[in-house]
This record gives structure tokens, sequence and C-alpha cells, in this order.
């Protein structure tokens, strides 16, 4: 039985892909880019080491409930191959080819050995490559201008074809739950916002969670 480290989930995703998505953010990433955002899902060791059949359950669930598609981020989720490819053929099997599987990874394809090229090979859409800090861009669903939307199947390219070069006024972020009364941010925050945003959300009563917001002097980290 394959296991996968994630560090969360969440159930309706409307920020990071079309429609209704169930998101898994998967922990551990050694790619660490400058300005991420994402810094509390870089140990290898954090967050919570789950079944991938639990993850199926949750999927299940997620369709159930209207679910449109799966949004992977992280973390690097290609850095667990073997127990993503897993996950997503299971995926394949429950659901066929109406619901999307949308990825993010800081790798760009060229970089993709056998094994990660096999899991990747299950996704309608990769968002590839770093975070680059000075590389600002509003296109939707990226956090640099060298991200790269690549839309691998038929399904993808009916679904995303408007989005691969879709710049938002503003885009859509979400506010989730993150324990202790805190909130994390789903989405990629337009360079500049973070302060405002965190501002926003404390004279809310709502403190972003130190873990998951860790906005630096000199850049605007990026929110896969
Ligand atoms: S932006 Fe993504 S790929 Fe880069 S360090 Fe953060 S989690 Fe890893």
């Amino acid at each position: 039985m394959s296991t996968l480290r994630i560090s969360r989930t969440h159930f309706p995703v409307t920020a990071l892909g079309p429609g209704l998505r169930l998101g898994i953010w998967v922990q551990g990433c050694t790619l660490a880019c400058k300005g991420c955002m994402s810094q509390d899902t870089w140990n290898p060791v954090g967050g919570t080491e789950v079944e991938v059949d639990d993850l199926v359950v949750l999927w299940r669930k997620a369709v159930g409930a209207g679910a449109d598609g799966l949004t992977i981020s992280g973390g690097e989720p290609l850095q667990q191959p073997a127990a993503l490819r897993d996950l997503l053929r299971a995926v394949r099997r429950e659901t066929g080819l109406d619901k999307d599987v949308l990825l993010f990874t800081g790798y760009d394809e060229t970089e993709l050995d056998e094994v990660r090229r096999g899991a990747a090979d299950l996704v309608d859409v990769l968002v590839t490559g770093r975070y680059d800090v000075a590389a600002p861009t509003s296109r939707i669903w990226r956090g640099s201008a060298n991200q790269r939307m690549v839309l691998r199947t038929e399904l993808a390219r009916r679904r995303y074809a408007e989005y691969v070069d879709h710049e938002p006024e503003s885009p859509r972020l979400q506010v989730g739950p993150a324990g202790d009364g805190g909130v994390w941010i789903i989405g990629v925050p337009r360079r500049g916002a973070l302060p405002g945003l965190t501002q926003d959300l404390r004279a809310m009563g709502l403190p972003p969670q130190n873990v998951t917001w860790r906005p630096s002097r000199d850049s605007t980290p990026t929110g896969e």
C-alpha cells in the first residue's frame, strides 16, 4: 500500500483551477525557490503521511459533492512520484476522463526523469517551473512569468485553452482554516498584494499562520 506525505487538503478549492476542485498539497520540496510562500511544505518529514487509498476516498466524496477536478500542489508533488502515480491512476479509474487533474510543479518538463514523467503523464494540465521572484506575472495560476501552463489532453485543451494567456484583473484567492483560529491562503496573490491582505485578515480577526505566510521584505511570495 503506498503512502503520500501531504501538508493539507481542502474542498472546495475555487482559486486554483476551473470549477470546484479537491486540493491536495504535498509535503516536501528541495527546490528552495527564493520568496516561496509555502516554506512550511519544504520539510520532507513534516506534514502527515496518508494512505493513497484514503486520498481516493476523499476524491470520491469530492466528486459526489460536485468536484470538477483535482488540483495537486505543494511542496513538490513530483518528489514523491511513485505514490503520486498510484493516486493518479486510482483517480483515473474512479472517475474516467471528465474530471481534470491540474498539477503544479517546480520542475521544467525537460528535468523529469522516467519515474517523474510516469506520474506527470497522468495529469491533464501541468504548471511547470521554479518560482522566480524577479519575473512577476499577471497570468492566472502562475507565480512568475517563466512558469508554463502545459495542456496535455483533449479535456485540458477544451477546458483550459482560455486560461493559458488569461490575465485577470485581480486573481481569485481563498481563505482556508488553518487551526488555532488562523487562516491560510489558497491561490496565487499578485506581487505586492500580501502586506495589505495580511492587514485586512488581521483586522477581521483571522491572523494568517506564520508557517504559511513568510513574506520577506524584498520579495512577494508565491502561493501555489
Ligand atoms: S515555489 Fe514551489 S517549487 Fe519553489 S520552493 Fe516553493 S514549493 Fe518548492
